[in-house]
């Protein structure tokens, strides 16, 4: 299986290799296969970015929002018409099952330029009446920003991003997760084809180092992150060494309150969405899910009832509900912290193992996990660990739970099913997280914010929301008398 690009990076409407960069090496985590060869960026490769993104973002940012929408509207209509070979790609890339990369990868990314090509054009400033003079405000782009992913919804990630801010009239360099190099380039094509002027969307590939690079590059008015706490942290000291605007979406450990009035099976519809869904590798998963008591064992019989059905496989079967995980670091690090549940005393009630696939042996599976009789000081129920494991504790009372779901340095998202919505209101309420459901989990339309409090992140992707993070106010006073003035 090949899935080879014409060449490592796209820059200023073009494919661009630089043979000096790093060797970068990308594999099916099905199967460990070798799919394509890349090198991450050289210093060269930057300044060609950088210089290519100066050159075309001014008149980018002159053009009518109307007309720049137009570009994002037409790029969506081609993602869509794409979506089969793009879903592919993404599952050759992260191993997801093409069930999934069908309907939340390419499709989310479509689903962002379609939005922000509509908004755009009623995104506006103020009008402020000093009672004679006045003022307006302009909401004006930055300038260039830079795009830094994860590599576990690698072309969502780059829709997310590049859509808000071109759409406000800046350019975006793009770097994907070293991971998942692939798709980026295929939305950079598309860009191009769709009618983006060149330079407008540029990707450059490389580990953190060319990501670093690019944070603190003087050219650089903002970075937009998402990846882990500990990245996000290193990043936003960069850019805050250099002033520059940031957003930060980056890793949680977030609760999903089940009271004993829910409805069962939604539920633990919910909490498997919310731990198993991309083999758990969604930074808001709900993954410390707090049952009320007297529901619990009801809860937990037929939550492992029902995920013991789940289909592991090969990926690219649409009958498949769930692949490996990304790489063997990955892989073993979940591995470790199941290991790690077990020894602190929780209690294993399913999977826990690399399950052994015919035809793929190299493959990063583990089965879907599930520990019970966890509790808050465990390291499974405090850290993230982005794999499909998840703890179910229990409590008595709302007050206690509230505290409790707080006690995390995360604040990404939360979720509570109850039918009593004057609880549901209240209690997500009091939860610090940034974005939260009532009776569901994990749905992320562009019509609404997504992002973290607490350590969780700063700012916010999708819906105007992400227009505000991509401009920067200027104020206008307009003075319609004299200038009054003692001198
Ligand atoms: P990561 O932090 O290892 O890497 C993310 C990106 O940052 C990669 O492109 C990487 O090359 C780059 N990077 C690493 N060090 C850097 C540095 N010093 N300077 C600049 N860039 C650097 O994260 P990951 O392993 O790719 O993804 C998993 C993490 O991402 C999880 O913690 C998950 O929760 C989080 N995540 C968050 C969201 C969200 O929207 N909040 C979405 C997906 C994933």
């Amino acid at each position: 299986m090949r899935a080879q690009p014409k060449a490592s990076h796209y820059i200023n409407g073009r494919y661009v290799e630089d043979q000096g960069g790093p060797a970068l090496s990308v594999t099916y985590p099905a199967t460990g296969e070798q799919i394509a060869a890349l090198h991450g960026a050289t210093p060269n490769i930057l300044e060609l970015a950088v210089a290519s993104a100066r050159e075309a973002q001014p008149a980018w940012a002159r053009l009518k929002p109307v007309e720049r929408g137009r570009i994002l509207r037409r790029a969506s209509d081609i993602l869509r018409a794409r979506n089969e070979e793009l879903s592919r790609l993404e599952t050759l890339d992260t191993g997801k099952p093409i069930q999934e990369t069908l309907v939340a990868d390419a499709a989310s990314a479509a689903d962002a330029l379609e939005f922000f090509a509509g908004a755009i054009g009623a995104y506006n400033g103020e009008y402020i009446d000093l009672g004679g003079p006045f003022a307006y405000t302009r909401r004006e782009p930055l300038g260039i920003c830079v795009g830094i992913g994860a590599w576990n919804y690698p072309i969502q990630i780059a829709g997310w991003k590049s859509a808000p801010a071109l759409a406000m009239g800046n350019a975006m360099i793009f770097k994907p997760s070293e991971n998942t190099p692939l798709s980026a380039l295929a939305l950079a094509e598309i860009y191009t084809e769709a009618g983006l002027p060149d330079g407008l969307f540029n990707v450059v590939q490389g580990f953190g180092d060319v990501g670093a690079a690019l944070a603190s590059h003087e050219a650089v008015d903002k970075v937009s992150v998402t990846g882990s706490v500990a990245t996000g942290k290193k990043v936003l000291a960069l850019a805050g060494g250099h002033m520059k605007h940031a957003t930060m979406e980056l890793g949680g450990k977030s609760p999903i309150v089940i009271f004993d009035d829910a409805d069962l099976e939604n539920a633990i519809g919910g909490a498997m969405l919310g731990n198993f869904y991309s083999s758990g590798q969604v930074c808001s998963n709900g993954t410390r899910v707090f049952v009320q008591k007297v529901l619990h064992d009801r809860f937990v019989e037929r939550l492992v009832e029902r995920a013991k059905t789940i289909r592991l496989g090969d990926p690219l079967d649409p009958e498949t509900q769930m692949g490996p995980l990304v790489n063997k670091a990955q892989h073993e690090k979940v591995l470790g912290y199941i290991e790690i549940g077990k020894s602190e005393g929780a209690t294993l009630a399913l999977g826990g193992s690399v399950p052994s696939m015919q035809g793929f042996d190299g493959g990063l599976f583990i089965e879907p996990t599930i520990f019970t009789g966890v509790t808050d000081t465990m390291r499974i129920a405090r850290e993230e660990i982005f794999g499909p494991v998840m703890s179910v504790l229990s409590f008595d009372d709302e007050d206690e739970v509230i505290e409790r779901a707080n006690d995390t340095p995360f604040g990404l998202a939360a979720g509570v099913f109850t039918k009593d919505l004057p609880r549901a209101h209240r209690v997500i309420g009091q939860i610090k997280a940034g974005t939260c459901w009532i009776n569901a989990y994990n749905l992320t339309p562009v019509e609404m914010p997504f992002g973290g409090m607490k350590q969780s992140g700063i700012g916010r992707e999708n819906a105007l929301a992400a227009l505000c993070h991509y401009s920067q106010v200027k104020t206008v006073y307009v003075e319609t008398g004299n200038v009054e003035s003692p001198y």
